[in-house]
């Protein structure tokens, strides 16, 4: 069993709502659970400014997959949102990114562990530190310290990721 940490983004088609549904879809990933999940928060874009603000949360499963093979379930759920892939940092219906696993460090065309911009994103650290503040990256620093030293003044509280009159 291994433990990995998700960052869930996205900017189009009610993001709140599809944020909800992507953590319930993550929960149903082969030989994978989500063990604890943050709020949602917003945030406001990297990149092109003219788009509209970003809801952000981060998710801690426990899998049975491989990094790759958890990249390729990931990657099919954000196809399945009809992502399509516009400019760099523009506009998503789904990003799903592997921000950490385990211990490991993986550094493949397809895929790097820890994900290379964790450490300079707010609307990152932020939920990953609500849920994870003691969590060391493989290089031993932990994630309260960098949520504490990374510019977060573009990400605020949204509300929490179970919509009314659901339960998680
Ligand atoms: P970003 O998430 O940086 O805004 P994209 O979501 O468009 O960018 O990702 C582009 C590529 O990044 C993907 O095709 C994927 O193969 C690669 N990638 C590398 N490392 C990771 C990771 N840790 N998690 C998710 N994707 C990654
Ligand atoms: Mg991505």
């Amino acid at each position: 069993m291994s433990r990995a940490w998700i960052g869930l983004g996205g900017n189009l088609d009610e993001p709140a709502t599809r944020l909800r549904r992507t953590l319930a879809r993550l929960d149903q990933l082969p030989d994978t659970r989500v063990i604890r999940h943050s709020a949602l928060y917003g945030s406001r874009p990297v990149g092109p400014a003219d788009q509209p603000d970003f809801i952000n949360a981060a998710a801690e499963l426990e899998t049975e997959l491989t990094p790759l093979t958890l990249l390729d379930e990931l990657q099919r759920l954000e196809n399945e949102a009809g992502r399509v892939r516009t400019r760099h940092w523009g506009e998503r219906t789904l990003d799903l990114d592997i921000l950490l696993f385990d211990d490991r460090v993986v550094h493949e065309t397809r895929l790097r562990i820890p994900h290379p911009e964790l450490e300079h994103r707010g609307f990152v650290l932020v939920p990953l530190a609500e849920i994870a503040p003691a969590l060391c990256l493989p290089d031993g620093r932990r994630v309260d310290h960098l949520r504490a030293a990374c510019d977060a003044t573009a990400v605020w509280y949204h509300g929490p990721a179970e919509a009314e009159g659901e339960s998680h």
